[in-house]
């Protein structure tokens, strides 16, 4: 078989294929290889994820996430019509239980206005009952253009579209990147299943990626933390109590959203994902421990320093991530009524969030170039959302495809 492509995609979740796709739109002769360690699609953040359309409403203006975000937003909507991948833009509410939350509920929706979300209302009690008639709250941001969508599905029509276009590109899966090499002049890629040959790479490596960009010798200031998340799923019996997306006010010293519900596209709703210190980055059960994820973690400045500042918040999610009761007092707060018969435990996933040394989490996006390769750095939710948009990004970066300017 012949090893040589024009481009080569570390990463099989949704980041890499999106770039890929495009990539192989723009240009239809050339030749890619995506490689993927596991076996299948989606095994880590994209198959783990929320499974939802953000609006881009909770991202600080002109960011790169905010921008991409709403870009994202858009092109996937349009994509999925398109090709048929399920999806519902249902709506959510952002839902504020409690007086001292309803400046930060205020801060959200001017965001909003700024980043020009569509449809965005402040809505009352009242309002809140006609659409999730089981929740409790005084005020909440009705977002109309969120959504949920099936982003595995997502991810395999994207290869199949790529196949479609140049049936010499490949999806190489169980096909891990060890290290880059020059050869007589041949830049290459050596992996668990032989070599490889380019001269443009992209590193779409997910919770991998500040791993993969130190052996090609960046120097990046951050190291990803894993966060777990698990999911608790509503009964079938239950299952009445929430008819879209229920969001709480999130606390604002944190980048993650907090417990929510979620209706799934195939009508299951979720409940989740809490945010507690992976001690493994690809660990799925608050058991999983790695010896070499772990001390890296723990003798990095950085985690220590964001561990100072957030003791109180990681206590409380870890207590919550042995604790079923915990976890519905959390739950409870929007939808009073809910049972502990009502809910079961059912999934985690793990975020990849980028941890600078002085402790800060990077909060937007990051891709660099480095030599002939870009390394996607950072991209934490909604970079799911996100990714058609990211693609366009990188493909600039890496000097393919000038992005269209708006
Ligand atoms: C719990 C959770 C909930 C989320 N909810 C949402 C949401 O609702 N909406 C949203 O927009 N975003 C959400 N996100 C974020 C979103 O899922 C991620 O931002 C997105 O999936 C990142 O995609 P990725 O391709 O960068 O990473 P990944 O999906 O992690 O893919 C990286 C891939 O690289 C592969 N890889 C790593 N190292 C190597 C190697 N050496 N060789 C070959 N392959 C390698 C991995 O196996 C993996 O498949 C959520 C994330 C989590 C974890």
């Amino acid at each position: 078989m012949d090893r040589n492509f024009d481009l080569i995609v570390i990463g099989g979740g949704i980041v890499g294929l999106a770039t890929a796709y495009k990539y192989q739109m723009a240009f239809p002769g050339h030749r890619i290889a995506i490689l993927e360690k596991e076996d299948h699609l989606g095994a880590h953040q994209t198959g783990r994820n929320s499974g939802v359309i953000h609006s881009g409403i909770y991202y600080k203006p002109g960011s790169f996430k905010a921008l991409n975000c709403t870009n994202g937003r858009k092109q996937i909507v349009v994509f999925a019509k398109e090709h048929g991948v399920a999806h519902d833009i249902c709506g959510k509410i952002i839902l504020a239980t409690e007086e001292k939350e309803l400046p930060i509920l205020q801060g959200i929706f001017e965001k909003g206005q700024a980043n020009q979300i569509e449809g965005i209302e402040m809505i009352g009690p009242d309002a809140i009952r006609d659409i999730e008639p089981f929740s409790r709250g005084i005020k909440a941001i009705r977002v109309p253009v969120t959504g949920i969508i099936d982003y595995v599905g997502f991810c395999k029509k994207l290869v199949e579209l790529i196949k479609a276009r140049n049936p010499k590109s490949e999806l190489f899966l169980s096909t891990q990147f060890l290290e880059s090499f020059r050869e007589d002049g041949k830049e290459g890629i050596r992996t668990n299943k032989g070599n490889f040959y380019t001269q443009h790479k992209i590193f779409c490596a997910g919770l991998q990626s500040d791993r993969l960009a130190r052996k090609e010798g960046a120097k990046p200031d951050l190291k990803i933390v894993g966060f777990r998340g698990d999911y608790y799923e509503l009964t079938e019996e239950a299952r009445h109590k929430v008819k879209h997306l229920i969001y709480p006010v999130p606390d604002p010293d944190f980048p993650f959203l907090g417990v929510h519900f979620t209706r799934m596209v195939d009508g299951s709703v979720e409940c989740g994902p809490n945010a507690v210190f992976s001690f493994k980055r690809e660990g799925y059960s608050p058991k999983s421990f790695s010896f070499k994820d772990t001390f890296e973690s723990l003798t990095y400045p950085g985690t220590w320093k964001l561990f100072s500042r957030h003791a109180g918040q990681g206590m409380e999610e870890m207590k919550r991530a042995f604790s079923k009761k915990l976890f519905l007092d959390a739950l409870r707060k929007m939808i009073p009524y809910l049972q502990m018969e009502d809910i079961r435990p059912v999934r985690a996933g793990v975020r990849a969030q980028a941890l600078k040394h002085n402790g800060d989490l990077v909060d937007d996006f990051k891709i660099e170039k480095f030599g002939n390769s870009v390394h996607v750095l950072n991209a934490p939710s909604p970079a799911a959302t996100a990714s058609l948009a990211i693609a366009d990004e990188i493909l600039d970066m890496a000097g393919f495809v000038p992005k269209q300017k708006d």
